[in-house]
């Protein structure tokens, strides 16, 4: 006996809305499926382990099946099953009530889109690819009969007896004019490989040969089916009973052609919430945005995207790897997501996480940490920018190399400048170079006076200082070539000059007419006497806003104008005395020009003209 019967939904529409709202993400319709089709498969396990099923289990697996004549796509599987009447219940009911309140919801919201195409809609997705869909189903309890149902994606279905024999469920597609992609076995392979790699069900696609051994230990070909998904990946498995090599080894699996990780984290929590999955710290230099969109978001094994960036803290999504959770919410939209709680949870355990690992490692093998630490720090400092509580763990792992390659922490440094670097204020001055080969001059001057120089040649460097300069106490922080290494750390000590007032003045005019450019201020300096005649200094101030604009960090009209250097002349050296006694007013300004072009090239000013020119000046000079 067969029945009629309508499917009970306000919208007769339902179908159109759907296939254009998941318009590029018709694929998920196999991810939907093939889960349905494994948790039917672990309903029946479960009931057998409890001994609610006493039956045969048979070979536990999911199959899916392309007849490229037929033009179906069919997915079979060996669960639980259903009767007719739980056909009606939950694929007439539960499926396209859920379809419609579904499309009720989303209709109009366009912004919305990923987030459905990335979630799906369970079984009704089929009809996004399917003209007809046909399940034949026999349930798991005893005296069951089998049922088909079928349904050509309008509000009609047809239900009845089936002849199926199997325990399980067989859902076949009957692929639609414009779906017929999906007869390829590239297609189907590329979807199930994206999906369904680590679903916990053996999944069977094609065939595949094989050369085995038979009886009279002959060679033979046989034609063995393939199962195309790893049932147990690494995150699912005791961290105990794992090596480094494994990790390693999934590490390959995941992305083929990356260099190996610096290290990781396994994830396993169960209370209070669910998460389980293994986090990877890549090498990370100065390809900030390529190494995002890395991480592999699972819920059960079932692959749902590789935006993560709600589930995870910013800075963590250099991070590679996979994270599994049942406990965060799939369908709802991005803003929910955002203010649910469990995400929270899951975003601070994560933190928490990655901060324990590193101070670990730090505290294990400080030397190893050291040698990590160019492809850790990025990570590590863009973790303090941007995350208030990671920098109240990162304190004491956070490291400082200076330019003899030596490193410290934040509390080892302050004590290694305690006597050197503290100015008349009580506040300890870090001294830094952007670029020691360029800033070399500046940097021995530093190191004359018995300063230690860091390195700070980072791309996020500039907002590291900014951020140390708030979160320590009592520090300064200046580039090496901010001002004159006298200056670098303010005393109140006051320098004898061998200059008078009178002579200061004249040095003064004299420059200022040799170098022509009124936007550098000169000013007189007693500096030690192997300090340079001339030196010109960036202030610290000024640098800044313009490094901060060139990142785009506002007041844009800082980009263009030019920079404006202190020209520093040394009172107390002794060319500044030769070229005061100078009676020939030519060579007095050549003097005063050359002076002031070997300030120029200690900064990496000189270019161009004026380079030529200094040159040409120079061997004139030694010449004569
Ligand atoms: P969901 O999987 O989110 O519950 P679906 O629309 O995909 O929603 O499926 C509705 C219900 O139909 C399922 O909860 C399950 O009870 C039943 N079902 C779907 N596919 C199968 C299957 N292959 N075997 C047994 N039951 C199934």
């Amino acid at each position: 006996m067969q029945e009629k019967g309508t499917i009970s939904i306000h919208t007769e529409n339902i179908f159109p809305i759907i296939k254009k709202f998941l318009y590029s993400d018709h694929e998920i319709f196999l991810r939907e499926l093939v889960s349905n089709a494994i948790d039917a498969t672990q309903k029946i396990s479960r009931l057998a382990s409890i001994g609610e099923f006493k039956g045969e289990l048979g070979e536990l697996k999911v199959e899916v099946k392309v007849d490229k004549k037929a033009k179906t796509l069919t997915v079979v599987d060996r669960g639980i099953g259903m009767t007719a009447d739980e056909v009606k219940k939950y694929i007439n009911q539960i499926a396209f009530s859920g379809a419609a309140e579904f499309v009720e919801k989303y209709k109009d919201k366009g912004e919305d889109k990923q987030i459905i195409g990335m979630f799906g809609l369970g079984f009704y997705s089929a009809f996004m690819v399917a003209k007809k869909v046909e399940i034949k189903t026999l349930s798991y309890q005893e005296g069951s009969e089998a049922a088909f149902w079928i349904c050509d994606g309008s509000t009609e279905f047809e239900i009845g007896k089936a002849d199926k024999k199997e325990r399980g469920t067989e859902v076949i597609l009957h692929l639609a004019e414009d779906s017929e992609e999906f007869l390829e076995d590239y297609r189907i392979s590329q979807i199930l490989n994206k999906y369904c790699k680590f679903m916990p069900v053996p999944i069977v696609f094609g065939k595949r040969e094989e050369t085995v051994k038979n009886e009279e230990d002959k060679e033979e070909k046989v034609e063995k089916e393939q199962v195309i998904n790893n049932t147990t990946p690494l995150w699912t498995r005791q961290p105990s009973e794992l090596k480094d090599e494994d990790y390693l080894a999934f590490y390959k699996e995941l992305y083929p052609f990356s260099e190996d990780p610096l290290f990781w984290i396994h994830l396993n929590v169960d209370y209070p919430f669910n998460l389980t999955g293994i986090l990877y710290f890549p090498k990370v230099k100065n390809e900030l945005d390529v190494n995002k969109n890395k991480i592999q978001l699972y819920s059960r094994q079932v692959f749902i995207t590789e935006e993560v960036k709600d589930v995870v803290p910013e800075f963590l999504m250099l991070l590679h790897g996979v994270i599994d959770s049942p406990d965060i919410p799939l369908n709802v939209s991005r803003s929910f997501l955002q203010s649910d709680g469990n995400v929270k949870k899951i975003n601070a355990h994560i933190t928490k996480k990655v901060a324990d690992k590193l101070n670990d490692l730090f505290k294990k093998d400080r030397k190893i940490y050291e040698e990590k630490w160019s492809g850790l720090n990025v990570f590590v400092k863009y973790g303090i920018i941007s995350d208030e509580k990671f920098w109240e763990r990162a304190k004491t792992f956070v490291l400082l190399q200076n330019t003899e390659d030596k490193y410290f922490t934040l509390d080892e440094y302050t004590k290694h400048i305690e006597s050197a670097q503290k100015d008349k204020d009580g506040n300890h001055v870090y001294i830094y170079s952007s670029n020691a080969s360029a800033q070399d001059a500046f940097i021995k001057s530093a190191q004359k006076k018995g300063y230690d120089v860091l390195k700070l040649d980072g791309i996020l460097d500039n907002h590291f200082i900014n951020q140390m300069e708030m979160k320590l106490e009592k520090t300064r922080w200046k580039r090496v070539d901010s001002e004159t290494s006298d200056r670098l750390v303010e005393s109140d000590e006051k320098k004898e000059s061998v200059l008078s007032k009178d002579e200061e003045e004249k040095i003064k005019k004299i420059f200022e007419d040799a170098i022509g450019n009124s936007s550098h201020t000169v000013t007189i300096e007693s500096l030690p006497v192997d300090e340079m005649p001339v030196v010109l200094t960036l202030p610290e101030f000024m640098r800044r806003m313009k490094d901060m604009s060139a990142l785009g960090g506002g007041m844009a009209m800082m980009g263009d104008m030019p920079l404006h250097h202190n020209v520093i002349i040394n009172g107390n050296h002794s060319l500044i005395s030769k070229i005061l006694i100078e009676p020939d007013d030519n060579r007095q300004k050549e003097l005063a020009l050359q002076a002031y072009d070997l300030g120029m090239l200690a900064q990496n000013m000189l270019n161009g003209k004026r380079l030529t020119d200094f040159i040409q000046r120079s061997a004139e000079m030694m010449s004569k």
